[in-house]
């Protein structure tokens, strides 16, 4: 993902909306028809694209759903006189914003069916997807049951002046200290947006597990998992896509960026939590844990290379991160790439945290590697 988006626009449109007028239209009867928003990723890997496709009834399955296409040199993943890039539905979800039988669909990118020479060509997925490499994977390891949880970092903006929300302008708060996990107005800011994120990933059926204010003021977290296999990335991704939607609505920008602001600020991470089968059966658990991170330590420089596009500017060794160019792992340490709680080494079993990533990760690319490093290699 690269850094902050930058949108073009200037005027302040949405402050000139009513908002109490839409919902008259959302409670109009649909008379069976549903409204299927398909998200996916585009061209720069971090942006989330949606449109919606109108169908005449439920679909009781991702099987029910139809294969869809865009317009991909629009987004950056195809050419203009060849751009229909193709959809493939993955995983269905309810639609907060719509309510009712409305739903919103994960979907992934593939390059349409060819016929060359006579020969028919599949679809083959693009170049930018991710999930594709990532559900091949997981199907190797299915019976090791790979469970993850991500804690995804993420900061709110002023949308007119990209100076964080809250802070004063042109200027810098308190500093860090009081903000983390606060209460109290001018410590937690804009809670709405936490708060609306959270009951709508409930009602959509996103796996989110917590939510938290961060060290940085006007810094959030929020935790998904633990997810089975390819239900992590695509649950983190539909939060997010989420999240978006709710901060346009309060025209507050959200960015993932792994250091929105530099100097003594704490950088935004997206911290993967993981375990297997293996690891959270005692009492071999925890030497299973020690394995793992014995093959991730000689796998250090392929993961950090994947980890999130701006992590250099994160991981410097300094505010609970540990230097991008060692490897190292500890028992509650939260400065090492790798922290195995405190109680594993009791119980003999459970998971650990890989610190690495940073907020802007693809969880798809680092649930990929994980279990690439760990059960593959
Ligand atoms: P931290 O103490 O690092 O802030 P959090 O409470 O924010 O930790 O996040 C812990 C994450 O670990 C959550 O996403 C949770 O779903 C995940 N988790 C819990 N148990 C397991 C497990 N057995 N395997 C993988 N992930 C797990
Ligand atoms: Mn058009
Ligand atoms: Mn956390
Ligand atoms: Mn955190
Ligand atoms: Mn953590």
């Amino acid at each position: 993902m690269s850094g902050p988006v930058v949108f073009g626009t200037t005027s302040k449109v949405e402050s000139l909306l009513d908002t109490n007028i839409l919902p008259r239209f959302l409670a109009l009867p649909q008379f069976g028809k549903v409204a299927a928003e398909y998200v996916w990723i585009g061209g720069s890997g971090s942006d989330l694209r949606s449109k919606t496709k109108t169908l005449e009834e439920l679909p009781k399955s991702v099987k029910d759903l139809p294969k869809w296409n865009y317009d991909g040199s629009s987004t950056g993943q195809a050419p203009g006189d060849d751009s229909e890039v193709y959809l493939m539905a993955r995983k269905i979800y309810k639609d907060p914003f719509r309510g009712g039988d409305n739903i919103l669909v994960m979907a992934d990118a593939y390059e349409p069916p060819r016929d060359i020479d006579g020969k028919h060509i599949d679809m083959k997925p693009i170049p930018t997807n991710t999930r594709s490499p990532c559900a091949e994977v997981m199907g190797k390891c299915e019976a090791e049951e790979p469970w993850f949880g991500i804690e995804q970092e993420y900061t709110l903006l002023n949308s007119t002046t990209k100076w964080p929300l809250g802070w004063p302008e042109c200027g810098f708060p308190g500093p860090q200290g009081p903000y983390y996990c606060s209460a109290g107005s001018g410590a937690a800011i804009a809670r709405d947006i936490v708060e609306a994120h959270l009951k709508a990933c409930y009602f959509a059926g996103v796996n989110i597990s917590g939510v938290n204010a961060e060290v940085m003021p006007a810094q959030w977290e929020y935790q998904v998992g633990p997810c089975l296999g390819m239900d992590m990335g695509d649950d983190l991704w539909m939060s997010r896509y989420i999240l978006l939607r709710i901060a346009e609505l309060y025209n507050i920008e959200v960015t993932f960026d792994p250091k929105p602001i530099p100097g003594d600020w704490n950088g935004a991470g997206g911290h993967c939590n993981f375990s297997t089968k293996a690891t959270r059966t005692a009492p071999g658990g925890w030497e299973e844990i020690q394995k793992h991170i014995g093959k991730l330590e000689k796998r250090h420089a392929v993961h950090i290379a994947s980890y999130g596009e701006g992590n250099e500017r994160r991981l410097t060794g300094k505010h609970e991160t540990s230097s991008m160019h060692d490897f190292s792992w500890g028992v509650a340490n939260r400065g090492a790439s790798i922290r195995v709680g405190r109680s594993v080494p009791v119980d003999k079993c459970g998971y650990y945290e890989d610190r690495r990533p940073s907020s802007n990760l693809d969880p798809y690319v680092v649930t990929r590697l994980l279990v690439e490093t760990t059960l593959l290699k």
